[in-house]
């Protein structure tokens, strides 16, 4: 069998991230717990880097 993208479809397999109540992203890892998009449960603050251009908000 081959890596790559034909081994995508066993993604379904554990449920690592949930949805995260402070974005509402679903990127709250359940296990670390916290989020990989907001850093909710890492940080008080918000998880912002320059290089992340996804938010709206970002003034
Ligand atoms: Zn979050």
């Amino acid at each position: 069998m081959s890596e790559g993208t034909p081994s995508m479809g066993k993604r379904n397999r554990k449920m690592v991230h949930i949805r995260c109540r402070r974005c509402g992203r679903n990127s709250f890892h359940w296990r670390k717990r916290y989020c990989s998009a907001c850093g909710f449960g890492r940080s008080k603050r918000l998880r912002r880097y320059s290089w992340v251009n996804k938010t709206k908000d970002s003034v």
